[in-house]
């Protein structure tokens, strides 16, 4: 198997006299100079941010944009939360300069490997059926592993090498810089109003989207969650250049077991979408259902945290805006919900047409009063908590009070975190936190 130290500057599709300028110092923009260094690829850098460079790196030239001597840059690779409107991509593009993602660079060295590449978008599940797949591609025995939006930089994922599977989670802006990668298999989720300050409209979002499945191969095996994406009010995937007949995964298939680690409806679609790409080009049906069912769910996603007194504490903090709050609290029989936090512009979003389980409410955070005023007006009773200890207890005892069977402590914020916490899973912790003192004060008998 080849180490990075093996590679050289033509793996990437580069040589060896001009430089390639990484315009991002994030971690994926760092894993590029660390791979194109490596590869003896004369790398420049810069970022808008004065980060500083880690100790391995201090020897990397930056190159501010007003001094970039463009004749002698081969390539702009460019970090994915930087916007295509930004001054070095511009001139760039001006220059007659390639602009590529990280990911082009996994792809232009691996793509005559006999790897299978999957993709995966859409605006709510991607991590979860990213690591779905690669999960139970694991589990049948096959070298898989996952990246891109997920976690680990492409180029910094271990090589998987012929019939191994790289299963990239790619976001919108990842889509809509990337120029060559070109799936084997690609699922796109759903498709609702987010990120649209940087996409400008639904149709501009949607188009970022089908870019996976419009550069994606031939004979590539491609899954819709929902038909509106095949042709809707935004957009048709004809128009977007897609010629490959495309599923719509619509439930779970018949013989899908009891699948209690994946629960709710969402979940439901997120393993059809699963199955209906890998089975049956990549795997069988038994052995399918046998790898989702020893799937563990990620965390801050619908995780279990605790079950206390017949009452069920369950972890949802990555639900971070109005509309991704909706499937958790579709999930249980009777919910004691904590929300609040930093709203996203989408507010309580689809969340008030999904109340039905919902036996009291308890709100944190910055949006917290504004929330509980809308709540209280569609008649729930609401607990004005402030910070996330006082929720949990106050849910908890409400939980405790009523004794309803399968009653459900949910934070699913339908909020961001950024008010009260450094991110999502952080306040995810916190909760976790927090319910472990539950469970203390009530052995020490309080
Ligand atoms: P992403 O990586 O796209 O943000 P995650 O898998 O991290 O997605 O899930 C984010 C949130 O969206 C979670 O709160 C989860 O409950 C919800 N969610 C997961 N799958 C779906 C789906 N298919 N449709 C709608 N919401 C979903």
């Amino acid at each position: 198997m080849a180490t990075p130290k093996d590679y050289g500057p033509s793996d990437y599709g580069f040589d060896a006299t001009r430089a390639v300028l990484v315009f991002g110092l994030g971690e994926s923009g760092l894993a590029v100079v660390r791979a194109l260094r490596a590869a003896g690829v004369l790398v420049w850098a810069w970022d808008d941010k004065m980060v500083p460079l880690p100790d391995d790196l201090l020897d990397v030239r930056l190159v501010p944009p007003a001094q970039v001597d463009w004749p002698q840059v081969q390539a702009l690779v460019k970090a994915p939360g930087i916007l295509p409107v930004a001054t070095l991509v511009q001139a760039a593009e001006a220059e007659g300069v390639p602009v590529l993602g990280e990911l082009d660079l996994l792809w232009r060295r691996e793509k005559d490997s006999g790897a299978v590449w999957l993709g995966v978008t859409g605006t709510n599940g991607k991590s979860t059926v990213t690591a779905l797949l690669a999960h139970v591609l694991q589990a049948a025995g096959k070298t898989a592993v996952a990246g891109g939006n997920l976690g680990v930089a492409g180029l910094a994922l271990p090589r998987v090498g012929k019939d191994g599977f790289y299963v990239l989670e790619l976001s919108s802006y990842m889509l809509d810089m990337q120029r060559e990668l070109a799936v084997d298999g690609g699922i796109w989720l759903n498709l609702t109003p987010d990120h649209l300050a940087r996409h400008g409209t639904m149709a501009a979002y949607y188009s970022a989207k089908a870019r996976l499945f419009g550069t994606a191969k031939p004979d590539a095996t491609l899954v819709v969650g929902e038909a509106s994406l095949l042709a809707g009010c935004f957009g048709r995937l004809v128009d977007e250049g897609v010629t490959q007949p495309v599923q719509v995964a619509r439930g779970l298939p018949e013989g899908a077991p009891a699948l209690h680690n994946l629960p709710g409806p969402h979940n439901a679609q997120n393993v059809a979408c699963a199955y209906a790409l890998l089975v049956p080009r990549w795997l069988d049906a038994a052995v399918f259902w046998q790898g989702v069912q020893s799937f563990r769910p990620l965390p801050h996603r619908l995780q279990e945290v605790a079950m206390v007194h017949g009452v069920r504490l369950v972890n949802d903090s990555k639900a971070t805006n109005g509309d991704s709050a909706v499937p958790a609290l579709r999930s249980y029989p009777h919910i004691y919900w904590i929300c609040g936090g930093q709203a996203k512009t989408d507010g309580l979003g689809a969340t008030v047409e999904a109340l039905e389980a919902v036996r009291g409410v308890f709100t944190v955070g910055q949006s917290g009063p504004d929330f509980a005023a809308e709540l209280r007006a569609k008649g729930l009773p609401v607990t004005e908590c402030g910070t996330l200890d006082v929720a949990v207890r106050a849910a908890f005892d409400a939980a405790v009070a009523e004794g309803l069977p399968g009653a459900t402590v949910l934070l699913s914020p339908a909020a961001a975190s950024w008010d009260q916490f450094a991110s999502f899973a952080h306040r995810g912790e916190a909760f976790i936190q927090a319910v472990q003192a539950v469970e203390a004060k009530i052995e020490a008998g309080a």
